[in-house]
């Protein structure tokens, strides 16, 4: 795969993107469009369609429309289309590397590693279709129930990991059955409106997956009251996904939450430093800290602080920061000058309140260099609040027993990680540890696709994943008896 070098990959005239709906490309039936900008360059990457309340509607009626058509199919069918969607996706590998680069800030290695780790999931989906289980309950007549499709599923995603994430929501619901409507980002709209081309090429019927771009605000109370929507997937802020969650509820509809975190990395005294050191590098500072799963808070165990400090900081001050279309590049820009801002806020008032800044802490928009911040505190913004930026906020544990409590000392519970070489330890503090998910000796980073992914606290409600992670919110269980013989009845 060639990726164009920087000045190969000026465009001239933007990408002009309308909506999908209904399996056609269509402008909004305002005939506004809206502008996203290439966070490295500042340039206008595309002009998109905006949606508006009119066209979410439609997707919606297209959506419900579609359900008989899709699940008409047997499982096979939709086994093909996914097998089919992953061949696309990895043939078109260089058209969304290239796009993930120039409207994400991503890297080339994060790029390509979203394309890939999306046509994992694509063909581990692929077998979903065939999985979905029933039981059967002993009775005296046959008793059994099975699982039916919802129907209209809402996906609403984030910028920051646009194909992955907006491709995970589509394909659970997709997989069981389920017809959909994508809002991606405002900020990474093309990625999106992408993979409504690929599943219609892939052989998905029309109306089945329909992707509108535009302000979330003005779609998410029809979304989430909408009588034909029986499921909102939503990742996102907490603030939003709790906004979203409140209205969804009062109509009775299922709702799946990926949040927020403020990730802990926990080392303990016996760990491997120099392989600690390492994980923590890649997790803290892996696409600006742009992600959920990032390792936010250092926690380490006080015979090893000053080393670990030494060791992170060497690591940190020698990445590579700047154009993601060179190879070498290992942080690129941050996705707004918005966000670029908030990060910048919690490392000087961290600083301001005491913490130690030992690397980074200087914007260069629209990059923020790799930055440790030392002696960082609970009662610092830095320690409570997501950075969601290239900061690894560095905190002293007097022993395990301290590390375990700062760890918990959160509103998140996303991803959490322990290293030590005792395995056993490791094992019974993650049990402790309030977190939908725990890595020994690993980084918070890392997803598999039949695992459930989620958090915990105001980091989320509900999984993602195959293999019946995701069935309670795209299912609808249906009990089904058949007498056997003739009953008797009181009168
Ligand atoms: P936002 O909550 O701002 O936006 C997420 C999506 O929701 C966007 O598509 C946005 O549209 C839409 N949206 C915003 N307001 C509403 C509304 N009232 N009704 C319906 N939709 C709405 O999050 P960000 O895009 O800023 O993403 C960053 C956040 O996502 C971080 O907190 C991060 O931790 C979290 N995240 C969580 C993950 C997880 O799996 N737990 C994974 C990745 C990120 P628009 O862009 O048009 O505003």
């Amino acid at each position: 795969m060639t990726i164009k070098a920087p000045e190969q990959a000026t465009q001239s005239i933007p990408r002009q993107e309308d909506l999908f709906i209904n399996g056609e490309n269509r402008p909004s039936a305002s005939k506004e469009t809206f502008d996203d900008f290439n966070p490295t360059t500042g340039e206008l990457f595309a002009k998109v369609a905006k949606a508006g309340v009119e066209d979410a509607e439609a997707a919606i009626e297209a959506a419900q429309a579609a359900t008989s058509k899709w699940q008409a199919i047997p499982a096979a069918g939709r086994e093909k289309v996914l097998w089919q969607a992953a061949a696309l996706l990895e043939q078109q590998m260089n058209e969304f590397v290239e796009t993930l680069i120039d409207e994400s800030g991503s890297t080339v290695a994060k790029a390509k590693g979203e394309v890939i780790k999306s046509v994992d999931f694509l063909r581990a989906a692929a077998g979903e279709p065939r999985r979905i289980e029933g039981d059967t309950t002993p009775s005296g007549k046959c008793s059994f129930s099975i699982r039916q499709p919802v129907g209209v599923v809402v996906a609403i995603t984030p910028w920051n990991v646009p194909l992955g994430l907006s491709l995970k929501k589509v394909v659970l619901a997709l997989a069981t059955g389920n017809t959909v409507v994508l809002k991606p980002a405002s900020a990474t709209p093309v990625v999106g409106l992408m993979l409504g081309r690929l599943f219609h090429d892939a052989g998905l019927p029309e109306g089945v997956l329909n992707v509108i771009a535009g302000p979330g605000k003005s779609m998410g109370d029809l979304f989430a009251s909408h009588p034909a929507v029986k499921t909102i997937t939503f990742t996102g802020e907490t603030v939003t996904g709790k906004y979203l969650a409140g209205i969804a509820a009062s109509h009775l509809k299922r709702f799946a939450l990926e949040l927020g975190g403020k990730n802990p990395a926990i080392i303990l005294k016996d760990a491997d430093l120099d392989y600690a050191v390492q994980a923590v590098t890649f997790a803290a500072f892996h696409h600006q800290g742009q992600n959920c799963m990032s390792v936010d808070r250092v926690i380490v165990e006080e015979p090893l602080y000053d080393e670990l400090l030494e060791r992170l900081v060497k690591k940190a001050s020698a990445l590579k920061v700047g154009d993601p279309r060179l190879p070498e590049t290992q942080l690129g820009p941050m996705i707004n000058e918005g966000q670029l801002q908030s990060v910048h806020k919690l490392v000087t008032e961290a600083v301001d309140a005491g913490a130690r800044l030992l690397c980074g802490g200087e914007p260069n928009p629209p990059f923020y260099p790799p930055t440790v911040v030392a002696d960082v505190e609970p009662s610092m913004s830095l320690f409570q609040e997501e950075t969601f930026g290239p900061v690894a906020p560095v905190i002293r544990a007097k022993d395990a027993e301290d590390a375990l409590a700062l760890a918990n000392n959160s509103r998140y519970g996303l991803a959490a990680a322990i290293f030590t070489r005792d395995v056993e330890k490791g094992l019974a503090m993650a049990r402790k540890i309030e977190a939908g998910m725990v890595h020994i000796n690993d980084a918070t980073i890392y997803t598999e696709p039949t695992t459930p992914f989620g958090g915990v606290k105001d980091s989320g409600f509900g999984r993602e994943g195959l293999a019946g992670w995701s069935w309670h919110e795209m299912t609808e269980p249906k009990w089904i008896t058949i007498q056997l013989g003739e009953k008797k009845y009181p009168f």
